[in-house]
């Protein structure tokens, strides 16, 4: 856990960064709660209210910590495992800031600090901002490490592809599942997963049947403790009706809003949204590459 003193350098070279690939093909861009550093259990949180991180707040058992990768890339540490999503390394600071160790706190990766966990690496689809191939170097240096992806990038029979549709993968005590979604002329995935009584949910840019979908992703739980999902701040607009009927069927305790491009007002924008409409999710959003977060866990299930 860490002091998060939100860096305007970093969240400007965050936000340059993070202008490439697939957006949500919406003009507007949505805002998030501004985002800071872990939160004490979102104490009855009306809504879309961002919790600033703060030091003193200690590991909550059951809890997750969530950092900010930087775009859409977020890593969660739960009980041991750390779960990689949609890692993009070009927005880290490399050589690092003199002086600056490379670690998850600064959301950078650095293969040695990697090698305490058991790695679960997932990637929704293609898209630069969403994979970077500098991700299959980490498997030389740790040992326990697993792949998914959303798509057949390869044929490594170690590595797990979510082709689907509605691929299922089950290891370590962990449930994996996907739904699938086609854009910009790739196949992607949105995950679901189920890792010692935590259940996240990340979206990618997922943009299909969702109404369907999220009734299939339904039959596995009926709670999200964390969900990532694009954070557009327009009512009609499929994306924003997602998060309104996952918070539905899900009642998600955190909701992080991405791939927001570091434009935090779109985030607030679209917590306030929610919040209007009822959803009662504490609403987080990333305004600096290394930020990070707590989530307390309900319950086991
Ligand atoms: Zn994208
Ligand atoms: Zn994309």
């Amino acid at each position: 856990m860490r002091i998060n003193d939100a860096a305007d350098d970093f969240f400007l070279l965050l936000i340059s960064l993070s202008l490439a690939a697939c957006r949500p093909n919406a003009t507007l861009v949505p805002t998030i709660v501004p985002s800071q550093t872990p939160t004490a259990a979102p104490e009855e949180i009306h809504t879309t209210t961002v919790i600033p991180t703060d030091s003193d707040v200690e590991h909550l058992e059951p809890g997750a910590q969530i950092w900010s990768l930087g775009g859409n890339g977020w890593a969660l540490e739960i009980n041991g495992r750390l779960l990689v999503f949609d890692y993009v390394g070009r927005g880290e600071s490399v050589p690092p800031v003199s002086g600056e160790v490379r670690n998850l706190e600064i959301g950078a990766i650095n293969t040695d600090e990697l090698q305490a966990f058991d790695l679960y690496v997932f990637v929704t689809h293609s898209h630069q901002d969403h994979f970077d191939p500098v991700i299959f170097e980490w498997q030389q240096q740790v040992e326990n490490i697993e792949y998914f992806f959303g798509w057949g990038v390869g044929d490594n029979p170690e590595h797990h592809y979510m082709i689907g549709p509605r691929a299922d993968a089950q290891l370590d005590g962990m449930e994996v599942y996907t739904i699938n979604s086609h854009h910009s002329d790739v196949p992607e995935v949105a995950y679901l997963v189920k890792v010692d009584g935590v259940t996240i949910y990340h979206n990618g840019d997922y943009l299909a049947s969702y109404l369907e979908d999220f009734e299939y992703l339904h039959t596995f739980t009926d709670h999200i403790d964390i969900a990532f999902v694009i954070g557009w701040p327009f009512v009609d607009h499929q994306h924003f009706q997602h998060a309104m009927r996952l918070s539905e069927l899900f009642d998600p305790t955190c909701m992080f809003s991405i791939h927001r491009e570091g434009d935090e007002d779109k985030s607030r924008q679209f917590a306030e949204l929610l919040a209007e409409h009822g959803v009662e999710a504490t609403v987080y959003y990333a305004e600096n590459r290394g930020e990070d977060f707590i989530c307390p866990i309900d319950a086991v299930e």
